[in-house]
């Protein structure tokens, strides 16, 4: 016998069963729930950013959002003053200075840190530049006394009691709460989407994966531009690709100085910042000498927005040479907005997916060839993914798109992307019975002027590659790249 006594049984006795059944009970219940509320709150159905249907997940977006919300109103009321003070007179003061919500461009200090100027080309490794903050920063219009605040919390807290009764306020409504109309508000809005999201749940459910795209902080950008009115509407998504997600969008106004006129249709091209897809990318941004200082010192982030900014700089190129292709709006971060192509929301179809007469599909197939001489004489590019998919048919033509992954000829690999998309084309157009259609070494030739002479493919991409050769041996030695390929003088450019 124990000399201690006997140790007494423990009160809750339990079998492996019931432990295995609870965990089994608790894992049903986490997996029940996770089905049932899903991370990414966010309206399926309708115009995606609008004031209503805010996520009201993340405290820092909702704040933010809220904030731009008040900053809008006061803007909008300074306006209001400065033209009663104004009125007919002929000498007007601008209260401009005052404003909150400025132009898109002139970005808040929280962008700045991590925003790059860009519109220079080709890229220079410079520091960010930061604007000067302009205009008044104090807050001397919002003065409200101490008796407007007390009397205005109050309110508020008598207000909850309109909420759905389903949401719970505590006992709140019988204390002297004082709730500011920033809190309130907050909660008003949290309270609705409560309401809404738990009548969704007895809907069927039917969830976009256009929303589970965009991360908050792509949310909020997407909002700026829109409570900047630069965007009047986002309608909703075009194409969730591996590496972005397509966005359609009726444009707004103007909002900077340089009055660049905004398309009255958007596409905005979000580049996804899940790493991992792009992985499979460094080696067309690796060896481009463009990003040759900056790669190394960057972070995962910025490489992805560096993927925005090539195709923004790429379909920059391309509009100066005339080819058909998306104009560029603006650039912000990862986040690309640019011309749609297409109408009513209903974008051009992807040459793949149209089906076109004899007589267009020549004439497409030509048009083909003058675009890639041109991109390849006139910008120094090559697109690196061109296809049937990467082109779109409207208005009586093909217009060039996706070119982010674009690079230069004397990129280390230029030649072998070229003779790839070479080889795209002609198979496309010669299955679709474009007999004058060249082959794809005849093609390559064409566009690069390179002359080639070997009749089979295994030869013919030696040569390419032993070209590329000669040029890295050259940017070993002298420490930059040759600035073209030697080449019989100018192609002869095909011309519609
Ligand atoms: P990804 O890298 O995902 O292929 P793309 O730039 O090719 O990205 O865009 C995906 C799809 O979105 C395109 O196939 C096209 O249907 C549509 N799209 C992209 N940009 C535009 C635009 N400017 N106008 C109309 N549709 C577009
Ligand atoms: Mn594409």
């Amino acid at each position: 016998q124990c000399p201690w006594g006997a140790p007494k049984p423990t009160s809750i006795s339990c079998s492996l069963a019931d432990v295995m059944s609870e965990q089994l009970a608790k894992e049903l219940q986490l997996e029940e729930e996770n089905a049932a509320f899903p991370e990414v709150v966010a309206v399926a159905e309708g115009p995606f950013i609008t004031g209503e249907n805010i996520d009201t997940s993340s405290d820092l977006m909702l704040a933010q959002m809220l904030q731009m919300e008040f900053d809008r109103e006061y803007d909008a009321q300074l306006r209001r003053e400065e033209k009663k003070f104004n009125g007919d007179s002929k000498v007007s003061i601008s209260f401009e200075n005052y404003r909150k919500v400025h132009p898109f461009d002139s970005d808040s200090s929280e962008d700045e840190v991590d925003w790059q100027d860009t519109r220079h080309d080709p890229y220079r490794a410079d520091k960010p530049t930061t604007t000067p903050k302009r205009g008044f920063i104090g807050k001397g219009k919002d003065i409200t006394t101490k008796h407007d605040e007390v009397v205005c919390g109050r309110k508020n807290t008598a207000r909850m009691e309109n909420f759905a009764p389903e949401f719970q306020v505590g006992d709140g409504i019988g204390m002297d709460l004082k709730l500011s109309n920033q809190v309130f508000n907050a909660l008003k809005q949290h309270a609705y989407s409560e309401e809404r999201r738990s009548a969704r749940l007895h809907e069927k459910k039917e969830h976009s994966t256009a929303e589970k795209a965009v991360d908050p902080k792509t949310r909020l950008l997407l909002y700026k531009m829109v409570n900047a009115g630069m965007l009047e509407t986002i309608t909703g998504c075009i194409s969730t690709g591996k590496e972005s997600v397509v966005f359609h969008a009726y444009g707004g106004k103007s909002t900077n100085e340089d009055d660049k006129v905004i398309p009255p249709e958007c596409a905005i091209k979000v580049f996804k910042t899940t790493l991992n897809e792009f992985k499979n990318r460094d080696k067309y941004i690796k060896d481009d000498y463009r990003f040759k200082d900056r790669f190394s010192k960057l972070n995962p982030r910025k490489i992805i927005r560096m993927w925005a900014e090539k195709e923004m700089h790429n379909l920059t190129r391309m509009q100066n040479a005339g080819i058909p292709c998306p104009q560029v709006v603006i650039l912000k971060k990862h986040v690309l907005v640019m011309s749609f192509i297409g109408q009513d929301q209903v974008p051009a179809p992807k040459l793949k997916d149209v089906k076109l007469s004899s007589e267009d599909m020549k004439k497409a197939y030509y048009q083909i060839l003058n675009m890639m001489q041109r991109l390849y004489k006139e910008c120094n590019l090559v697109h690196a993914d061109l296809s049937e998919y990467n082109m779109l048919w409207h208005d009586g033509k093909v217009w060039l798109i996706d070119v982010s992954q674009s690079v230069e000829p004397t990129h280390p690999h230029g030649l072998e992307f070229l003779f790839r998309d070479c080889r795209n084309v002609s198979q496309f157009f010669q299955k679709g019975g474009v007999t004058e259609a060249l082959n794809e070494r005849e093609l390559f030739n064409a566009v690069s002027n390179l002359n080639i002479a070997a009749d089979n493919e295994v030869d013919f991409q030696a040569e390419i590659e032993a070209l590329e050769k000669v040029n890295e041996d050259h940017v070993q030695k002298h420490g930059k790249k040759v600035s073209a390929f030697p080449s019989d003088g100018d192609p002869p450019i095909y011309d519609e």
